[in-house]
Order: C-alpha cells, then sequence, then structure tokens
C-alpha cells in the first residue's frame, strides 16, 4: 500500500469556493439555519438529515458550515473519517475523553503530558466524575499493560510528549489497547504532518490548533479526528459532549485557520530542519540537548519508523539546563539580550518561543509527578521559529549559550 500522503489528502478535499465565485469560502456567519418546509426540522433533529445527509444546517453549536469545511480538512490531514473543531485544544481533549468514559471509567495516560491535561485527569475529572487516571511512562509497554484495569476505556498519549518529547510507539500501544477494548486517544499537536497518528492505529487524534496548525499564534482552537461515528456521537442531542458541553469554535476562526492549512507543510518542514540544525550544534558542543530526530534520543528510531519524512522531525526541542535558574539566565539573554526568541509559553510560532516547563506548563504536575514523568527544574522547552536566517539564529543562540557559560 503506498504510504499515507497528508499534504496529497488535503489536496483530495473538495474545494470551497465563496459566494459569487470567490476563490476563498465565505464565511457561514450565521447562528441559526432556515428550512424550506417545516417537515424538514423534526428530520434533523432526528439525525436523518445533516450536513452529510443533505447538507442541512441547524444551528450553530450543532454543525455549522465553515466550521465544518476545516473539519474535513483537518481529517484528511490525519486520514480519519471525519473531524470536527473545538474553541480549544482542552476543550477537545475533554469533550473526546468524556465521549468514551463513563462515571467511574479508567484512564490510562502518559504520565508527561500537557500540564492542563495532567490536572483534567488528576484533579477535575475524579472529583467532578469518578473517572480516574493512572499515569504510566509510555515508553514502557509492560508498565503500560498492567496499568489497565476493567474499567479502563481510554489510553490517552502525546505522540511527542510535552515538554519531554518522549515519542510514543502507536503501533504497539493501540494493540494494548484494543487487545483491552480500549481507545487509543493520541493528543499529536506538537507533530502535525510530522506524524499522523491514526495510521498508525490511534482510533481518536487531537490538536490544540492553536500551537503549529494556525502558526501565528493568534487563535486559540481545537480538533478531535475520529470515525464519523464517533465524530457523530459528540454531537447527539442527548449524550454528545460537544453539542451539550457546547465548546463551539467560531466560524471566522475556521475561516482563518483554514486559509493557513495551504502552507503548514512547507512551515512544519522549516520548524523541522532548523529544529534539527540547532539540536546538532547543540550536542556537538557537548550540551544536554533532547531532540527526536537526534540519533542518541531513545525513541529516534521509532520516530524514523513513524515519521512523515517530508516534514522532519519536529519544530521542538529542550534543552535541560540543570536548575530552574540557569534555565531563567538563558531565557533572559536569549529573549532581552540577543533576540533569538520570545520567553512565552505556547509553541509553533513562527518566532522562537521559550519557556521553562517545570515553572510553566508543566507546573500542574507537583515536583514528584515532574520527577516521575523527566521533567527536570532546568528543563528550556524552545519551540523554533523561522524568522530571520537559520544561521544568524544559531549565533544569537550560540552568543546566549557564551554569556552564561554553558558554551
Ligand atoms: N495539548 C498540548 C500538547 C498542549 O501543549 C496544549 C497547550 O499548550 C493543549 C493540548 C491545550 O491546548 P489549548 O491551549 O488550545 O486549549
Amino acid at each position: 500500500m503506498p504510504r499515507f500522503d497528508p499534504i496529497e489528502s488535503l489536496a483530495r478535499v473538495r474545494h470551497e469556493f465563496g459566494e459569487h465565485g470567490g476563490v476563498n469560502m465565505s464565511i457561514s456567519g450565521s447562528t441559526t439555519f432556515t428550512v424550506l418546509e417545516p417537515g424538514t426540522m423534526p428530520k434533523i433533529f432526528g439525525g436523518l438529515l445533516g450536513p452529510d445527509q443533505g447538507g442541512c444546517y441547524l444551528y450553530g453549536r450543532h454543525f455549522n458550515p465553515t466550521v465544518y469545511v476545516l473539519g474535513r480538512q483537518l481529517a484528511a490531514l490525519e486520514g480519519t473519517q471525519s473531524a470536527y473543531c473545538t474553541a480549544s485544544g482542552m476543550a477537545a481533549i475533554v469533550g473526546a475523553v468524556l465521549q468514551l468514559c463513563n462515571q467511574g471509567d479508567h484512564i490510562v495516560s502518559g504520565a508527561a503530558v500537557y500540564g492542563g491535561t495532567f490536572a483534567l485527569f488528576d484533579d477535575y475529572l475524579p472529583a467532578k466524575t469518578g473517572i480516574t487516571t493512572t499515569f504510566v511512562d509510555p515508553t514502557n509497554h509492560a508498565e503500560v499493560e498492567a496499568a489497565f484495569t476493567d474499567r479502563t476505556r481510554v489510553l490517552y498519549v502525546e505522540a511527542m510528549s510535552n515538554p519531554t518529547l518522549a515519542v510514543a510507539d502507536i503501533p504497539r500501544l493501540s494493540e494494548i489497547a484494543h487487545a483491552r477494548g480500549a481507545t487509543l486517544v493520541v493528543d499529536n499537536t506538537f507533530s502535525p504532518l510530522v506524524i499522523s497518528p491514526a495510521q498508525h492505529g490511534a482510533d481518536v487524534v487531537i490538536h490544540s490548533l492553536t500551537k503549529f496548525i494556525n502558526g501565528a499564534s493568534d487563535h486559540i482552537a481545537g480538533v478531535i479526528c475520529g470515525t464519523t461515528a464517533f465524530i457523530t456521537s459528540l454531537m447527539d442531542l442527548h449524550m454528545g459532549s460537544l453539542m451539550l458541553l457546547g465548546p463551539t469554535m467560531d466560524p471566522r476562526t475556521a475561516f482563518n485557520l483554514s486559509m493557513r492549512l495551504p502552507h503548514l507543510g512547507l512551515r512544519m518542514a522549516e520548524h523541522s530542519r532548523r529544529a534539527l540544525m540547532f539540536a546538532e550544534r547543540l550536542a556537538q558542543l557537548g550540551l544536554p540537548v533532547v531532540y527526536p530526530g537526534l540519533p542518541s534520543h531513545p525513541q529516534n528510531e521509532v520516530l524514523l519508523r513513524l515519521a512523515n519524512p517530508q516534514f522532519g522531525y519536529g519544530g521542538i526541542l529542550a534543552l535541560d539546563t540543570g536548575t530552574s535558574e540557569r534555565a531563567f539566565q538563558l531565557m533572559e539573554e536569549l529573549q532581552n539580550r540577543h533576540q533569538f526568541g520570545f520567553i512565552a509559553v505556547s509553541l509553533g510560532y513562527q518566532e522562537t518561543l521559550m519557556s521553562c516547563s517545570a515553572a510553566s506548563t508543566s507546573s500542574e504536575l507537583s515536583p514528584e509527578d515532574q520527577q516521575r514523568a523527566g521533567i527536570s527544574p532546568g528543563l528550556v522547552r524552545l519551540s523554533i521559529g523561522y524568522t530571520g536566517s537559520a544561521e544568524q539564529r544559531w549565533q544569537q543562540l550560540l552568543a546566549a549559550l557564551k554569556a552564561t557559560g554553558m558554551a
């Protein structure tokens, strides 16, 4: 079978022209939709008519035509039957997980996940729903298997973990989940295009679209990709997490994100090219750099097996400076004296963004949980941008390392 190519798959989605023949689709900025005959309405409510059965729309918290187009494009990008967008990445995570788990059910999750996801699983869900989570090292498959109980419904991992950049062996994890009747949910926020989790056995793929897929750090957004049956279930009038919790994407956001998909491949390739170049040079200096594209990375073999090679190995690297004081000193030099990038959370922006994970986006984890997840106090996560020239940026990075005595 020819290897899945996400860019070719995206190009096969029917192009949506706008009203008046515009080359770009129009924005359906309506919250409610008319029907020609009153008898149509009960059919839409009964699920007999919808976007894919007669093009009928009802109400913007259900399906909106512009948001639906973006969903079709993202489903093509991940190679799933369907997808639907949400107001944030967190909304996508909570929507998917609540759809799959009932009160008292159980999740097995990677220990190194985004701090908000960790807090959702560790604090919020047990208190509000009785859904509990066992956190594991997803690269230790015996530990993953041993964590399953007869109430486990979901195995949850990040394809490339935040911030430790461990790469999940998705085919193996999917075997483990499926043998126990569980659903493998993969957050692919760090590695869009680089890894196509659904092609390797993931059942549901989630993104925070806030990051690389959008690329301009100007919209908070998310998506859930999966089977048509699963996406439809999210919109069920009685039991649909998206329909009833209501984390709806605005159609104007959907339009803006859709405009950025055609150059996502170019952007990812350049993020990755520069991240690899910097990682190789940092390694040559003998610095403790973490980058899944380096042969020294513990899951480099897994990534080479899973990655779509034309997009490189991802745009994020991490540097362990040892202590939070050194991390802060380095970031201060990088931002305030050498203009290498910005001290900011988030990732996937055109400029380099850097943060000390233990003190920011992983601070929801206790020091013990951070240690178990492999997040050291001085770990600086760098989301490598593509402005300026690569050589110019390397000189800035090198100067900051020298100023802090690290090089
Ligand atoms: N997943 C990962 C891996 C993240 O890094 C983040 C946010 O940083 C999220 C999900 C949550 O996304 P959002 O901020 O769009 O809700």
